[in-house]
């Protein structure tokens, strides 16, 4: 894989993932993850957040999601992220949800839109100011 925290790009060798845990092993997960963590070998990174990240994308990758929602009262859309990365798996399953919210405007750049998005702690947030009043008096694009 290659390493994407900074422009050196490294090409990451990861030895092949530990095997899943078993059943017993579940009830231990959290200490079983970090003894995953340190059996992940990783070589070709030129410092040490190479390893970080391939360890992270290896066993439990994540990903900021942007999109956008719908404003409620017109046809435009609101641009949101989260503010954080959530699990790669749960990607989808965010979509499904994003797709029934409307945000209420005035939205100011970075307010909650969802508090909590899946469980996860982490909130949709706007990426951009929406304010109707502004939009009809031709001081902001829609
Ligand atoms: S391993 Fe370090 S130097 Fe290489 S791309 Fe990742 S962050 Fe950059």
């Amino acid at each position: 894989m290659i390493c994407i925290l900074c422009p050196r790009g490294c090409r990451l060798i990861v030895d092949p993932r530990p095997e899943a845990p078993s059943q017993l092993e579940d009830q231990n997960r959290n200490h079983n993850h970090n003894q995953n963590i340190q059996a992940i070998q990783v070589k070709g990174n030129q410092c040490p957040k190479g390893i970080d990240y391939a360890r992270q994308e290896v066993l439990d990758p994540r990903r900021t999601l942007t999109t956008t929602l719908a404003i409620r009262g017109t046809r435009q859309r609101l641009p949101v992220r989260t503010q954080g990365e959530i699990p790669l798996n749960t990607l989808e399953q965010a979509m499904t949800i994003l797709r029934t919210v409307q945000a209420d405007p005035p939205i100011h750049m970075g307010q909650i839109i969802v508090e909590d998005l899946l469980g996860t702690g982490i909130p949709v947030v706007a990426s951009d100011n929406w304010d109707y009043d502004e939009i009809m008096q031709g001081t902001k694009l829609p």
